[in-house]
């Protein structure tokens, strides 16, 4: 690895490697920037890391939460350090950072520590089928050895250690390379491990852009976990599928909010407005497509817009800042492509914080659009920003339509007092998860799997679910009486018949079918036993 603070070095085949760098997204002040791993320093890493794995692996799972343990005690005592790292690199408050990052992480830190141990111990089975089961069947929970992780920048710790946290603990390496624009969150957060003693070899952190991560799969990691856009995902995925790497995709979304005419409206209007603009709307789960009762639609929308009017767009730095600005000014340029498409087709803009003169264009302007349909961009597309297109509709029916036509699937919100109405519209949405009366609170609930369906990828994080992607099952069967099979050969037409009795006994209508295989199914094994 390369040091720190040094300029972009060439690697062997003489191509110049984009560095990592931390900018001060409000004011694009370059503050640090961090060497890019060349493709042998991946490699080297993956060696170290398998390597070095043997030693973690043979501890107990409980040592191993021991340190996670230790790692939530480090967070804590340094969580503003990291809040504020958090708010410089990817221009969110501070506050929000230890909302939706530093406060989650710590709980998940200590769900993991508390629930590995019986989770990954070995399981006992006991098979249902009458010709197997004298047999002894254990479930074994295995490391996959060197995970690796591609995190993206706009929950630098949280989609980091949610995934790094779980892969440790079940006795894997890990190899993190944190988005080029937030460098620096990943490196803290991996110096934060190795203080509460991880081996520096098994936790390793290797900046850089595309080519580190495309390196990651080159080297042969054993398991990749992959957050971000998802045309990037499906070459991520197709690079795997090309070398066998299992992967976990968590991709974009572009979640529904689904306001019925019988809501509690101040809940949802706040609710709304703080899950689409917090983060600058720079968030999978953020509600995306706002889809209102026509009942409720006059005031609701008049209710939004003065909560928008009201959000304050600036600096987060100074304190007096709701919305900051996007991670880098090129990601406004599609909010303004997918803005100018809305209102090329006829829609309209009813609410608009404003931006001030003295910020630069990296600061988006919360904004409602109007009078959307959904064959245009901002509903057919991810809107990766502080934009929310709503559209009224005027059925519970149409509104679930709407929702599922769409080529993502990450998450929805329903907004309504009854509970029933509520869950029967949870059961027909194509989301992995659904919120009611709340928004975002899926992504970072430490005991909830978190991940989505059709283009906003596959497998899960966070919860057992999330663990368990961390390791592989091993199926151990073990026989010790020393007899032979039935089924072994050879094969006679005495077989034949056996197990025609056999199939009537394990698997026949009504008791009467049954019992009239008993006998026989008993002789074949019985036979079985001496040969
Ligand atoms: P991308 O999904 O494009 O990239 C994520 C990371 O993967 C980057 O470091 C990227 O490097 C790297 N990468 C690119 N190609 C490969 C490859 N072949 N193999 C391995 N790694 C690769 O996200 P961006 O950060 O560039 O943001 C672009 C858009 O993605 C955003 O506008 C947003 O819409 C969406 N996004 C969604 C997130 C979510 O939580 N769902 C999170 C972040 C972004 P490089 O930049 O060099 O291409």
């Amino acid at each position: 690895m390369h040091s720190v603070l040094d300029p972009p070095p060439i690697d062997a085949a003489g191509t110049e490697r984009r560095a990592a760098e931390s900018r001060d997204p409000a004011t694009g002040e370059l503050w640090r920037r961090v060497s890019s791993a060349s493709h042998t320093d991946v490699a080297d890493a993956v060696a170290r890391a398998r390597a070095a794995r043997a030693a973690w692996t043979s501890l107990s799972t409980s040592r191993r939460a021991d340190h996670l343990r230790g790692f939530r005690r480090v967070l804590f005592r340094r969580r503003w350090e990291m809040a504020e790292l958090i708010e410089r690199e990817n221009g969110k408050p501070a506050a929000e950072a230890m909302v939706a990052e530093v406060l989650s992480v710590l709980d998940m830190a200590r769900y993991y520590a508390r629930v590995a141990p019986r989770l990954l111990r070995p399981r006992a089975l006991r098979p249902g089928d009458p010709a197997v089961m004298r047999k002894k069947v254990r479930i074994h929970r295995e490391p996959f050895g060197v995970v690796g992780i591609i995190a993206p920048w706009n929950y630098p710790l949280l989609l980091s250690a949610g995934i790094a946290l779980p892969a440790l603990v079940a006795g894997n390496a890990v190899i993190l390379k944190p988005s080029e624009y937030t460098p620096s969150s990943g490196l803290l957060l991996g110096e934060m491990l190795r203080e509460a003693g991880v081996p520096a070899d098994v936790v390793q952190l290797l900046p850089g852009d595309g080519a580190v991560g495309a390196a990651l799969i080159d080297c042969g990691v054993d398991k990749l976990f992959f957050t971000g856009s998802t045309a990037t995902g499906q070459r991520v995925a197709l690079a795997c599928g090309a070398r066998m790497i299992p992967c976990v995709l968590e991709l974009g979304g572009s979640d529904a909010a689904i306001v019925l005419d019988d809501a509690h409206l101040d809940r949802a209007v706040r609710g709304i407005v703080w899950g689409r603009f917090s983060n600058a709307g720079q968030t999978c789960v953020a509600p995306k497509r706002l889809l209102v009762s026509a009942a409720v639609y006059d005031e609701f929308l008049a209710r939004l817009t003065s909560e928008v009017e009201a959000l304050r767009l600036a600096p987060p730095a100074g304190g007096a800042c709701d919305v900051g600005p996007l991670i880098r000014p090129w990601q406004g340029e599609q909010l303004r492509a997918q803005l100018a498409d809305a209102t090329a087709g006829g829609a309209w803009v009813v609410a608009s914080s404003g931006r001030a003169e003295t910020l630069h264009e990296g600061f988006f302007p919360p904004t409602i659009l109007a009078g959307v349909t959904p064959d245009m961009r901002v509903m057919r597309e991810e809107t990766f920003g502080p934009l929310l297109p709503v559209m009224k509709v005027s059925s519970d029916d149409e509104a679930i339509g709407v929702a599922n036509a769409s080529s993502f699937g990450l998450s929805a919100s329903v907004w309504t007092r009854d509970a029933v109405r509520a869950r029967r519209i949870a059961a027909r949405l194509e989301v992995g998860s659904v919120v009611i009366n709340d928004v975002g609170v899926n992504a970072a609930m430490s005991e909830a799997p978190h991940g989505g369906v059709k283009g906003s990828g596959a497998g899960r994080s966070h919860g057992e679910e999330g663990l368990l992607e961390c390791v592989r099952s091993k199926t151990v069967i073990s026989d010790t009486l020393g007899w032979g099979e039935p089924w072994w050969f050879s094969y006679t037409p005495e077989l034949r018949r056996d197990l025609d009795a056999f199939a009537r006994f394990a698997h026949g209508r009504g008791l009467r079918e049954r019992l009239s295989g008993v006998s026989r199914s008993l002789g074949m094994f019985f036979r079985a036993r001496r040969s």
